[in-house]
């Protein structure tokens, strides 16, 4: 390999495997606009302080996971670790409360953070997600949660899971955070190093560990559905009971608390069985202090992100494919001089009636020309050699099936749709 590879936790996505990726984002695009969102296209790089808020509770990705940096200009600069924060800066910076709320938005794109790299879990990945800003509406974290639901269905995944909690609002969630904390004490000594870091930071954080030690230790813990306040309680029940009105099943968990600290109210994550550790493939939820935290007008707002990497390995556990159309519609195969440039003429003629062609250009083999038109999973090949050129004709060849036949060169040039969309075998 020559000196310089992509860097760690990076991936280049080869045509092959982009196909797979344009046809996820076409699924995505499509589910979105149906449900009525539109599509926000954010910076890929914001001011530090966007996602450090200072006043938040402790995250990791705040702690370990920005790509931080000082420009030449002397700002702090960090490559974007996730869509919720630059699409509410986006929503107050551009007064989108002024229009008709709620404002339903969707974006897709890569994130980046500075994470060990590991099956599922990159440096630079991809996320979807939507925001739906404006509404305090439990029916707003249902339609999220369907928008979702329905992408993954539409992929072809089975059995994802949904595991549904609520966080609670500034009213109930530091009664709960006392609770835990009063029930940890004794128990500090038992814990890992790093939730002991964060009993005092983000004592609801330790919830979520995964160190065996932790959860010994967590065996008997307070659930916070038993300290929600009666608004944050209804307000659970509710999206419970819409979701069920529609045959969706979900699973309370009441240890589900979401990595960012600024979720309020329903919290939920769609766990794709199977894929180890890094098997959930969408997180969300609702985010009622975010735009206050920012520096704006207290904004009620519910979403979610979805990693599309683990959406294509959760995909391929499975034993998935995803239903890839052969790319191009024709090969133009061109055997002699002459040839050539009747080959072009066919190639830009096609091209004009908007077929998708491409054309021989190293004057190989028929053979070999064949060959290479079959890897690109070309649709018809249309071959021009001396012998053909001499009649005015030319050969369309199916790829799917072999079958050729032998047309006038007039036709091909003058309403190529009647020989490429017509089943050429019969
Ligand atoms: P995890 O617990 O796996 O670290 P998270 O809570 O940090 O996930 P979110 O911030 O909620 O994840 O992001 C939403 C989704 O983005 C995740 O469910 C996952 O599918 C994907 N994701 C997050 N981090 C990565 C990463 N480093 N590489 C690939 N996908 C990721
Ligand atoms: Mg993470």
């Amino acid at each position: 390999m020559s000196g310089i590879s992509a860097p760690r936790g990076t991936k280049d996505i080869l045509p092959g495997e982009v196909e797979k990726w344009q046809y996820m984002e076409d699924i995505v695009r499509r589910v979105c606009a149906g449900y009525g969102y539109r599509e926000i296209r954010t910076p890929l790089f914001e001011h530090t302080e966007l996602f450090q808020r200072g006043i938040g509770e402790a995250t990791d990705i705040v702690e370990k996971e920005m790509y931080t940096f000082t420009d030449r200009g002397g700002r702090s600069i960090t490559l974007r670790p996730e869509g919720t924060a630059p699409v509410v800066r986006a929503y107050l910076e551009h007064k989108l409360y002024g229009s008709a709320q709620p404002v339903r938005l969707f974006y897709l794109g890569p994130m980046f953070r500075y994470e060990r790299p590991q099956a599922g879990r990159y440096r630079q990945f991809h996320q979807f997600g939507v925001e739906a800003l404006g509404s305090q509406d439990p029916l707003m974290d249902t339609e999220t949660i369907l928008v979702a639901l329905t992408i993954f269905e539409e992929l072809g995944l089975e059995n994802l899971h949904i595991e549904l909690n609520s966080m609670g609002c500034p009213q109930c969630r530091p009664r709960y955070r006392e609770g835990l904390k009063d029930y940890l004490k004794g128990r500090l000594d038992g814990l890992c190093s790093v939730c002991q870091t964060r009993y005092e930071l983000n004592p609801v954080r330790i919830l979520d560990c995964k160190e065996d030690a932790c959860r010994k230790e967590l065996e008997g813990v307070p659930e916070i559905g038993d300290y929600l306040c009666p608004e944050c309680r209804g307000h659970f029940e509710l999206v419970q009971r819409y979701l069920t009105s529609l045959g969706r099943s979900f699973s309370l968990n009441p240890r589900l608390v979401r990595g960012l600290d600024y979720y309020t109210k329903t919290v939920f994550e769609v766990i794709a069985p199977g894929m180890g550790a890094q098997n959930a493939v969408a997180g969300g939820g609702r985010y009622d202090g975010l735009a206050e935290e920012c520096g704006g007008r207290e904004t009620p707002a519910v979403g979610f992100a979805a990693g599309m990497e683990r959406l294509l390995l959760a995909l391929e556990s499975q034993g998935k494919e995803l239903p890839l159309p052969r790319e191009l519609d024709a090969f133009v195969a061109v055997v002699g001089d002459s040839a050539r440039t009747m080959g072009l003429k066919v190639a830009v003629a096609l091209r004009q009636r908007g077929f998708k062609a491409a054309m021989e250009t190293e004057g190989r083999s028929l053979r070999a020309q064949l060959k290479a038109a079959d890897r690109l999973l070309v649709k018809h090949v249309v071959i021009i050699g001396e012998e053909e050129l001499g009649r005015s004709a030319a050969i369309i060849r199916n790829m799917e099936d072999g079958g050729q036949q032998e047309v006038p060169l007039e036709q091909l040039l003058e309403a190529p749709e009647r020989l490429l969309l017509q089943k050429i075998s019969d």
